[in-house]
């Protein structure tokens, strides 16, 4: 069976968060959509993704569709304070001023799935239509729009699609575009606990350079809304089944939490993250636009995943509007390239940012070791080197060159 969509209306491949703020900006720019996900409507997504979204990506939210920033900024939790600790010896705090009701926080810590629950909701108020288990088996191109066929027979075909179909993307590989870069050999184990509600602990991130209750190991606590999440860092040589089988995990986790966080664990993952790029984001015919983890992978020290999907599928959305609008072809052709070439740089941005993140935490030469060194020493004295010490392991938060989005 063959299914065209009318002239205008674009197709999302993939209901994952990219996808469905890919939807919403496309409706923002009044554009008729389909979402086409391999998966049901109630699927269980396995593991813990994204928690931490910045302002700019609540503004962006915000923006395309008046209500969802302010939604989800609602439902996650503010920190209020975050803290980097050398061993035992704090060495940097700094707390935030109270929120200001009429301003979007500049964070918010929210599980994924509560965020797509959120996305979703807003999809079907805005008139995004879904077509669930339609997984795209095959996808091609040519100069006037894509055709995608589906695991069911069915055929799709639209002017323009946005690729949200995430990190083994079948639309990237169809039409012939290659992730590009390298796997971190370093592993690290990640643990998500259910919050204590008679107890919550306090709003803070918490990051330990050589952790003192865990041979010395690297530890970042992230509390987020009805949870908490604690991430180590393994070292060359460690066996990861001392960390993340169940007693592994019980074992460090009484250490570096109250105890009883031992006996709530909600999910445990091991990670080598790749650091990977597109080596282009839009097909020969420029008529496919790659987002999300389609089109980039990051380690998510920093959190640019899912903060530069956003910015990505906004691009793309502007772009599509801008070439369905176009009075020659060659005009068409050059808006989404615009589009594809802009996210691309801030990809290569963010990878260049997340690798520099992860050169700190490694540590594996000596200047990063000498400057490492220095700044505790100095941060004793209260100087801002403390500051650096912060921040360094989540990498630099500078705007990409020539792009309007900062990841
Ligand atoms: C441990 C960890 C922590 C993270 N923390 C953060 C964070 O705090 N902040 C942040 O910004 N990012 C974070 N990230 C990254 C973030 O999780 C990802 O960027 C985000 O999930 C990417 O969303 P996506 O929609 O591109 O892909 P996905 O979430 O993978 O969604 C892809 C969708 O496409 C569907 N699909 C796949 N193939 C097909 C097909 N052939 N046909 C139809 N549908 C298909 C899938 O079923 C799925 O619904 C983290 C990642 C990890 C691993």
């Amino acid at each position: 069976m063959s299914i065209s969509s009318t002239e205008r209306e674009v197709l999302v491949v993939g209901a994952g968060p990219v996808g469905l703020t890919a939807a919403l900006a496309l409706r923002a720019e009044g554009l008729p959509v389909t979402v086409l996900e391999a998966g049901t409507e109630d699927r269980e997504r396995p593991g813990s993704r994204a928690i931490f979204y910045h302002r700019q990506t609540l503004e962006f939210w915000e923006k395309m569709r008046p209500g969802l920033g302010w939604d989800i900024a609602r439902a996650g939790l503010v920190w209020s304070t975050k803290r980097t600790f050398w061993g035992e010896h704090q060495v940097y705090e700094r707390t935030y001023p109270p929120p200001n009701p009429n301003v979007l926080p500049h964070s918010t810590n929210l599980g994924q799935t509560d965020v797509e629950r959120i996305l979703l909701r807003h999809c079907k108020d805005a008139g995004v239509k879904f077509a669930w288990n339609q997984e795209v088996k095959n996808a091609s191109t040519d100069p006037e729009g894509v055709t995608l066929a589906t695991t069911d027979g069915r055929e799709w075909r639209a002017p323009y699609v946005i690729a949200c179909d995430g990190a083994r993307s079948v639309v990237r590989k169809c039409v012939g575009i290659e992730l590009e870069g390298p796997r971190i050999e370093d592993a690290f184990v990640i643990v998500d606990v259910a919050e204590d509600p008679e107890a919550p602990i306090r709003p803070e991130r918490l990051y330990f350079y050589e952790h003192p209750a865990v041979e010395k190991r690297n530890v970042l606590i992230v509390p987020f809304r009805n949870g908490i999440r604690a991430d180590i860092q393994l070292r060359r040589g460690d066996d990861p089944s001392r960390f993340n089988t169940p007693e592994g995990v019980k074992n460090w986790i009484s250490r570096v939490l109250p105890p009883k966080y031992a006996d709530r664990v909600t999910w445990i993952s091991t990670y080598h993250f790749l650091q990977v790029v597109a080596n282009s984001f839009t097909d020969a015919n420029r008529r496919v636009i790659l987002a999300g983890e389609a089109a980039h992978l990051f380690a998510p020290f920093g959190a640019r995943g899912l903060n530069s999907g956003v910015p990505d599928v906004v691009a793309a959305a502007r772009g599509i509007k801008r070439a369905l609008t176009a009075n020659h072809p060659d005009e068409a052709r050059r808006v989404i390239e615009e589009a594809a070439n802009e996210r691309r740089e801030a990809a290569l941005y963010n990878r260049n940012a997340s690798n520099l993140a992860l050169e700190h935490m490694r540590a594996r030469d000596w200047r990063t070791r000498l400057r490492r060194a220095w700044s505790v020493k100095l941060a004793r004295t209260g100087m801002k080197a403390g500051q650096y010490l912060d921040s360094a392991p989540f990498g630099p938060r500078a705007a990409a060159k020539g792009t309007e989005a900062i990841y």
